[in-house]
């Protein structure tokens, strides 16, 4: 017997994201690479988890989401972004925003279709374009800045172009776009049928007074968008894996026809909990939470050798350069501050395809601020001659 196991995807076996969280585990290091919280979230969303599998809310959901936290949804965009959605046509509760990338990819893609990514890139765009037959043309973001380098975007774009996918707040960058890039953005697709994929899972975690912009403020844009959100960022339960996809309503139908043969329906005391939380007038703000610990974070930073990036404007994220302290490459950097300084975060060429390495580490703030504090004692003593 000699049986073929398809590669489907040429990315690694193994994510960074799964090798840095064991190798700190190993070497029992703070872990600041995977983007998870380590507080805890509201005791009321606990609560109301229990309540509603006390309550007998144990058995399949409908196949779109609960009524009643699509319902939630569409008053929390109107309430926040006066955005209009329909609940029922446009709403669909996902297990998470990752299976919604990849079931939005699958529901337009085809064998020799490309679809135009911006690098440095969360890691799962490319694995999933592939996955569908389809093939990935990346275009990096500009230097320093990383913002979109039109004139490049613009010339990976032909007629098998089938989608963009932009991801705002960004991971691993903290960039976030403007009504501008939209604008842009929208002058460029113009008298053409691509799609776009609008990554917005750190919506609600924009600093310094900003305002998120989605696709869905682009009239032009929306009726062509898929837009992928996650509650795990929002309320800090990255483990319940739900969110969800918003999409005008033929879009929603190609996906909603995917999404019942894959999961059709998605953990019904969760979407519970989260419908009658999201009502909740007396709601954690989670971007005041996570700016504090940003700016706790750059703050406590300047006691180290490392030269942090532009601050992050939003996600969980803060790029930080060793490039005055060692060439080692990121990969073999990251791993030696794990084992040897006990501090575990993601190397940057991890989020490229071609693996360029501008000797950047990406960190992840969203922590108690004695994790943070502790970390940071540890960075203070580093010794550049030991990379
Ligand atoms: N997109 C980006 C940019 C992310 O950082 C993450 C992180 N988890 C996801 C999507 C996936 O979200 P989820 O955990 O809901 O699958
Ligand atoms: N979104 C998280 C991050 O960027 C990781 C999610 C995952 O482990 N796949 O760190």
């Amino acid at each position: 017997m000699s049986l073929q196991l398809p590669r489907k995807h040429n990315a690694t076996d193994t994510t960074i994201f799964t090798v840095m969280s064991t190798l700190a585990q190993q070497y029992n290091a703070i872990n600041l690479s995977q983007g998870f919280p380590d507080f805890p979230i509201d005791t009321k969303l606990s609560n109301l988890l229990h309540e509603a599998s006390l309550n007998g809310l144990n058995q399949y959901a409908p196949m779109a989401g609960l009524p009643i936290l699509r319902e939630a949804i569409a008053q929390d965009f109107s309430k926040r972004y006066s955005i209009t959605l329909n609940p029922d046509t446009e709403i669909t509760i996902t297990p998470g925003a990752t299976y919604a990338i990849y079931t939005a990819f699958s529901a337009i893609l085809s064998p020799g279709d490309e679809v135009v990514v911006l690098e440095p890139a969360y890691d799962s765009y490319i694995p999933n374009i592939e996955m569908n037959g389809a093939k990935a043309i990346p275009v990096k973001l500009l230097p320093k800045t990383f913002a979109p380098d039109w004139e490049k975007i613009k010339a990976s774009i032909n007629s098998r172009t089938k989608a963009i996918i932009i991801n705002t707040p960004h991971n691993p960058t903290g960039t976030i776009w403007q009504q501008e890039d939209w604008n842009q953005l929208a002058e460029l697709l113009r008298n053409t049928d691509i799609f776009i994929l609008s990554d917005e899972v750190y919506e609600q975690l924009v600093f310094d007074k900003q305002q998120h912009c989605s696709v869905l403020q682009q009239p032009e844009l929306r009726e062509r968008s898929f837009v992928l959100y996650s509650f795990g960022k929002a309320f800090h339960n990255t483990g319940w894996k739900i969110g969800y996809c918003i999409a005008p309503p033929t879009l929603s139908q190609a996906f909603r026809r995917l999404h019942q043969f894959l999961s059709f329906s998605v953990n019904t005391p969760a979407q519970y909990a989260l419908a009658q939380y999201l009502s909740h007038t007396e709601r954690e703000s989670p971007t005041e939470l996570l700016q504090n610990k940003r700016n706790y974070f750059i703050e406590l930073m300047q006691q180290t050798p490392f030269q942090l990036l532009q601050p992050s404007q939003g996600s969980y994220f803060q790029l930080v350069s060793y490039a005055g302290m060692s060439d080692a490459s990121d990969i073999d950097f990251a791993r030696l501050l794990t084992e040897k300084y006990g501090v575990a975060t993601i190397p940057i060429s991890a989020f490229y395809s071609d693996k360029h390495d501008d000797k950047i580490l990406r960190f992840c703030f969203a922590k108690k601020e004695e994790t943070l504090t502790k970390a940071v004692e540890r960075l203070k003593d580093i010794e550049p001659e030991s990379f």
